[in-house]
């Protein structure tokens, strides 16, 4: 790989000249805001992305039309009635259903986990409130952040409520740190058509422990729940595709991308408009140091990743017949990059692609993003593993990420400039490396 070397160095040195990808990301979150699947703005959104990428100079710049499911929040509130009246900071859940207008007031019970939820008599759950207060664990180097074993309870909250005669669900939200911050989320509806519908959402850290020690002490707490949201069908959208086109195999793709939709609160910067702009600008690098590799280098913007993942089963059906050698998704946050986690199908393959793509990030040394892992790659990326492609996620420092994803403070001044310019860096660089390299990734 080291004769890769000077053309990585040019890489991190121009990108380093200016703050383009901040600029990106200021036009999309500050200027249009968040971007719900079914918004006027997650459209306003695609079509400044469009924009861009052809000011930027790139070939086939296009959208391609995806339907996208539509659920809107409306107004909603949380009131703690007894012991004593209070707000609870809350956000309903994507995808549940409302309270209807009169709003939803009962009991609260309590439980810290499912298992305490099934080791409970019917009589303790039925016609109250049912408020799960997991918590998830702090973020270590070892583990990661712990979101994947504390999200069930938001994903599935609902059902487990429901099915033991609940009638409405609260999850603590899904973040170790907290300033009375809830964060949304999806929820899924599943357990079939026996289980009821009921209304479900995330409250605050500091309002579910509040809920939790009351009920230590023996006092019930009295909840109204308030929540218009609605199931309004679907609605048109589009993923975003531009192209560097490759001079010798045009036909083989190395894919980067992000998804361009995000929750109705904030401004989606972290999730995922850093990752958006990160794999706009590394094309756009590559396209300024007229780097052309051998293959062709498509930035895809997803649509409908947080509610649906529509946009990704699309642009999978629409290009299976195509030739996906590798990509990479960043949606993990515009930090400082680490390095690439890999997820292939064949694992004999993967094997022999780890040791190339050490190869490859040996060279992002100066940015200190080398480190190659194994395992999750992306949600939308992850949708081409089938097809053989290497599936690759940007990997980067997770320390914070959880403190704001899905909030209200997912804003442009929670990223910084530096931090994302290195994520455009080390996407450029390894889409360039594997689009050009003689061999596949993953072939001896
Ligand atoms: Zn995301």
């Amino acid at each position: 790989m080291s004769e890769y070397q000077p053309a990585v160095e040019k890489i991190i040195k121009s990108a380093r000249q200016n703050n383009n990808s901040y600029m990106k990301l200021q036009e999309l979150c500050d200027d249009i805001g968040c971007r719900l699947s079914g918004s006027p703005e997650l459209e306003q959104a695609i079509d400044w992305a469009v924009e861009s990428l052809q000011k930027d100079g790139h070939e086939n710049v296009r959208k391609e039309p995806v339907n996208v499911p539509k659920w809107v929040r409306g107004k909603e509130s949380c009131e703690l009635v007894s012991p004593r009246s209070m707000a609870i900071q809350m956000l309903g859940l994507g995808g549940s259903i409302g309270t209807g207008a009169g709003g939803i007031e009962a009991d609260v019970i309590v439980v810290d986990s499912k298992e305490e939820l099934d080791e409970l008599a019917d009589e303790a759950i039925q016609g109250k409130i049912v408020v799960f207060n997991c918590a998830m664990p702090r973020f270590s180097e070892t583990e990661g952040s712990g979101y994947g074993s504390t999200v069930i309870y938001r994903s599935n909250g609902a059902r487990w409520a429901a099915e033991r005669g609940g009638v409405a669900a609260l999850v603590r939200s899904i973040t170790a740190y907290s300033l009375d911050s809830p964060h949304t989320g999806a929820m899924r509806y599943s357990g079939g058509p026996d289980v009821k519908k009921i209304p479900t959402a995330a409250i605050s850290v500091e309002g579910a422990t509040l809920l939790r020690r009351f009920q230590n002490r023996g006092i019930t707490p009295r909840v109204k729940l308030y929540m218009e949201a609605e199931d309004q069908g679907e609605a048109p959208s589009h993923n975003v595709l531009a192209e560097i086109v490759g001079y010798e195999k045009p036909e083989e793709i190395v894919v980067i991308g992000g998804h361009i939709d995000s929750w109705d609160v904030g401004t989606g910067a972290h999730d995922d408009g850093a990752g958006c702009v990160a794999a706009m600008e590394a094309l756009a690098i590559l396209r300024r140091l007229n780097l052309k590799p051998r293959r062709t280098i498509r930035v895809v913007l997803w649509t409908n990743e947080e509610n649906g993942i529509a946009g990704a089963l699309n642009y999978f059906n629409r290009h299976q017949d195509e030739i996906h050698v590798a990509g990479i998704e960043s949606d993990s946050g515009g930090f400082s990059p680490e390095g690439l986690n890999l997820d292939m199908e064949d694992k004999q393959k993967e094997s022999v692609a780890e040791v190339q793509l050490q190869g490859l990030l040996d060279l992002l040394k100066p940015i200190n993003a080398s480190r190659l892992r194994t395992g999750f790659s992306g949600v939308d990326i992850g949708q081409l593993k089938p097809m053989g492609t290497a599936c690759l996620g940007l990997s980067v420092d997770g320390r914070l990420y959880f403190n704001t994803h899905h909030t209200h403070a997912d804003t442009v001044d929670k990223v910084d400039p530096k931090q994302l310019t290195d994520c455009a860096v080390t996407m450029a660089a390894a889409a360039f490396v594997l689009a050009d390299m003689p061999k596949k990734l993953g072939e001896k």
